[in-house]
């Protein structure tokens, strides 16, 4: 059989071959060099058409009696030797069945079945000879010298055409009508069949997925229910409404006999009401095609509540055609008890890092703040984003080397150990004050250990103690001084003496006034500057200080315009005070200390132990003024305003020690007033008290300068005439008894002593000028008897 040649226009159906015969070659619409919209649509069609042929699985299958019983009757009503159902693939034209032919196949270059299959409609040729498209086809040349064909297309209910049901003869002839009519029903019966065969290797295409699904689902069925009762989880499924559809076995022992977790229970009433939101939302993820997770307290078999994880997916349950939820629960108690332990210790322990009344801070091994507490802030007054990231050194004095990072490390060596420091530290504001600070490392999980520090300030406490021990300190010097004054030493050498010790100065001075409106220096720590005396006007700050009698504190003396420049380089002072010493209202003197360095904080103690000892200086120097005046009390008679005894025993052996250094003769008398009982008798004793004052006064008057008389006692008095021989002094004593007032009489003896001759004692000359006295009593008063 030979068919096929170039492709063509197909014959148009019933169209007589005859007229085939006469029509030119048609426009070749198949070429696939043609690259044209067309010829794509067209191959994509080829492919799905080809797709469809191989997807019945029937290419070279054995024949079937339902086929050859269609290709017999095709050969029986067309009256052919030859009936075939073709089928065309990419490159050949194979027969599933076949009447008058041997031929299984044949190449699809040479089939004429393949103008059916491309121009999709029936095609018949009355002389395939005559017809340029078949007139070369082996076929046609050759055996079996096909004349005749008639092609009826094989179609798919898609549309598509994967074969024909032909006919041939080998002689030239038309098909009748009918035949065509009946070529066109086998044609149909050879499509059902292939649609029967289609849907049948469907079906068992099908029935082997589905077998293949069972077996699967069979066996993941057979693991999850392994997995499930040998889990240690919870394994249960609920339904979207929340009611349990499975739980594991499992579920007993995590949750303890009793519990009421079961098949049917909504699981929602079991659950914690705080939690139910999260399991809700948990669910609501998992209805939306998401695994998720959630951590519920679920009520347990003894009645307390156990914290389950639990892993949520959605799962879907054919047997019902729900979604069903596939939940995997975890027992957390443990864990949740032990993080909420953990929380809750964390957050005390933040609680107490927050609200600790002491500073606490965490620094690094190079000393930079990694965290402080608002204790500490308000201590350093820096706010906590400006100290984080600090290095400690930038607020501890630099001469504080306890905190220094070597001291640091030292301490690092001696674990467990901690350490108390007490450092002075700088304040934000520049404000210098005192901390003590407890230190101790700590491994805090880090791979470097923190240094933290309890910091307190203890500023107050330590200007407390300061001033306490000051205060002391100054005490203790203000006794000594007071003792030293008491004890007769010169009250102000004692106050200079302590102004240094105490106030820690180079210079002291007391300044009192002299005479005139000049001041003096009587005192001061450089012995040479005692006596100097100066006009106040020569010294701005002096005389400033006398005028305001206010302290004046002159904290760098250097170009200060009250203060002598000369002095300040001559001395090297750099800060001066000059402190008024008051008392009462009356400021009497003025205490001028000085220091080699700048005292620049005016609370400084020494300050204030200068002010304390202007207080003690007022005192030593009021004592001092007491008494000399209580000497001179001592040595004078209240009465005569005379030299007492006391006094006068002590000039006479200062004269008598005069007298006998110079070699000069010397006279000592007494004299006593007569008859003075009968005066006081007849007067009274206030008058006899006047009497004695004029008759002192009288005896003065009559005496020289160098000259002393004393009163001796009661009405006697004493008298010295130095460098005097015994004419002279009968003449002053004479001049004495007559100078005695209100007629009143006095006797006198007196004794001469000549040094050159002998050396008697004061005593000797007293009792000698006593005897002579005695003898002008004796012979008659109101006389002058020299002892002889
Ligand atoms: P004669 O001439 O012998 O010294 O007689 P006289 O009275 O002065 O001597 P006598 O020693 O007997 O008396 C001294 C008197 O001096 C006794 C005493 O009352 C009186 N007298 C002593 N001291 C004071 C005094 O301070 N004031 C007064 N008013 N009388 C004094
Ligand atoms: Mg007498
Ligand atoms: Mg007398």
């Amino acid at each position: 059989m030979t068919m096929g040649g170039a492709a063509a226009e197909p014959t148009p159906r019933d169209t007589p071959a005859a007229s085939a015969d006469a029509r030119p070659a048609m426009p070749r619409q198949f070429t696939p060099t043609e690259p044209s919209a067309a010829s794509a649509t067209a191959s994509a069609a080829e492919s799905a058409r080809l797709a469809e042929l191989h997807s019945l699985g029937i290419l070279d299958t054995p024949s079937e009696p339902g086929f050859d019983d269609l290709v017999t009757l095709a050969a029986q009503v067309t009256g052919c030797p030859i009936a075939l159902v073709s089928l065309i693939d990419e490159h050949r034209q194979w027969f599933k069945a076949r009447v008058g032919v041997d031929l299984c196949e044949t190449g699809r270059d040479v089939a004429f079945c393949d103008f059916v299959v491309r121009g999709r409609t029936e095609l018949e040729v009355g002389d395939l000879r005559r017809d340029p498209r078949f007139a070369d086809n082996p076929f046609v040349t050759g055996p079996p010298h096909a004349v005749f064909y008639a092609g009826y297309p094989i179609g798919t209910p898609g549309g598509a055409v994967l074969g024909t049901i032909c006919v041939i003869d080998l002689v030239e002839r038309n098909l009748t009508l009918t035949q065509r009519e009946q070529m066109r029903a086998l044609a149909r019966q050879v499509s059902s069949q292939l649609e029967l065969r289609r849907l049948t290797v469907e079906q068992a295409r099908e029935i082997e997925r589905r077998t293949a699904a069972q077996r699967r689902l069979a066996r993941s069925r057979s693991e999850y229910r392994l997995l499930t009762e040998n889990s240690g989880d919870v394994i249960a499924r609920f339904a979207l409404d929340g009611r349990i559809t499975y739980i594991s076995p499992s579920a007993a022992s995590v949750l303890g006999a009793g519990t009421a977790l079961e098949a049917g229970v909504n699981l929602l009433a079991r659950v914690h009401p705080d939690d139910r939101p999260h399991l809700r939302e948990a669910a609501e993820g998992v209805r939306e095609g998401e695994s998720t997770t959630c951590t519920v307290r679920v009520l347990a078999g003894d009645e307390n509540w156990r914290w389950l994880e639990c892993a949520l997916a959605p799962l879907y349950d054919p047997d019902r055609g729900e979604l069903e939820i596939h939940c995997a629960a975890r027992d957390v108690t443990e864990r949740v008890d032990a993080a909420g332990r953990i929380a809750r210790s964390e957050e005390r322990l933040r609680s107490i890092f927050q609200g600790s009344p002491m500073g606490i801070t965490l620094t690094d091994t190079d000393g930079r703040i990694i965290s402080a507490n608002p204790a500490m802030c308000r201590l350093l007054g820096v706010p906590q984003e400006e100290l984080i990231g600090r290095l400690r050194s930038e607020f501890v004095h630099p001469a504080d080397a306890a905190l220094h990072p070597g001291a640091m490390r030292e301490l690092m060596e001696r674990p467990g150990e901690s350490m108390e420091v007490l450092v002075r530290y700088q304040r934000y504001d520049g404000v210098l004050a005192w901390a003590s600070a407890w230190l101790s490392w700590i491994h805090d999980g880090d791979p470097e250990p923190h240094l933290m520090a309890h910091v307190f300030d203890v500023t107050d406490r330590r200007r407390a103690e300061t001033a306490l021990a000051d205060s002391e300190a100054n005490l203790a010097a203000i006794n000594v001084v007071t003792r030293r004054i008491l004890s007769g030493e010169d009250a102000r050498g004692a106050i200079v003496t302590a102004l240094v010790d105490i106030a820690g100065a180079n210079l002291a001075s007391l300044l009192e006034r002299g005479p005139g409106a000049d001041t003096v220096i009587t005192g001061s720590s450089d012995p040479r500057l005692v006596g100097t005396s100066f006009h106040p006007d020569a010294v701005p700050a002096t005389a400033a200080v006398w005028r305001e009698e206010e302290a004046l504190f002159i904290e760098r003396a250097e170009e200060h315009p009250l203060i002598n420049q000369d002095l300040v380089r001559a001395m090297g002072v750099k800060s001066i005070l000059y402190q008024p010493v008051k008392s009462g209202d009356e400021m009497i003197a003025l205490l001028l200390v000085s220091w080699d360095q700048v005292l620049t904080d005016l609370t400084d103690r020494r300050l204030a132990a200068v002010a304390l000892l202007a207080d003690e200086a007022a005192f030593a120097l009021e004592h001092d003024a007491l008494l000399r005046r209580y000497e001179d009390l001592a040595g004078t008679d209240q009465l005569t305003g005379l030299p007492n005894r006391r006094s006068w025993d002590e000039r006479l052996s200062v004269l008598i020690a005069a007298a006998r250094r110079r070699g000069e003769p010397f006279v000592v008398a007494l004299a006593d007033v007569d008859r003075f009982k009968n005066y006081n008798d007849a007067h009274g004793h206030l008058e006899g008290d006047v009497l004695l004052r004029e008759v002192a006064q009288a005896a003065k008057a009559e005496l020289r300068v160098v000259d002393v008389v004393a009163r001796w006692g009661g009405e006697e008095f004493a008298i010295a005439l130095p460098n005097c021989r015994d004419a002279d002094a009968r003449q002053v004593l004479e001049r004495v008894r007559q100078a005695m007032p209100r007629g009143q009489s006095i006797s006198i003896g007196y004794c001469e002593w000549d040094p050159a001759r002998s050396t008697p004692s004061a005593t000797d000359l007293m009792n000698r000028a006593d005897a002579a006295l005695y003898e002008a009593k004796r012979t008659g008063r109101d006389r002058v008897v020299s002892a002889g």
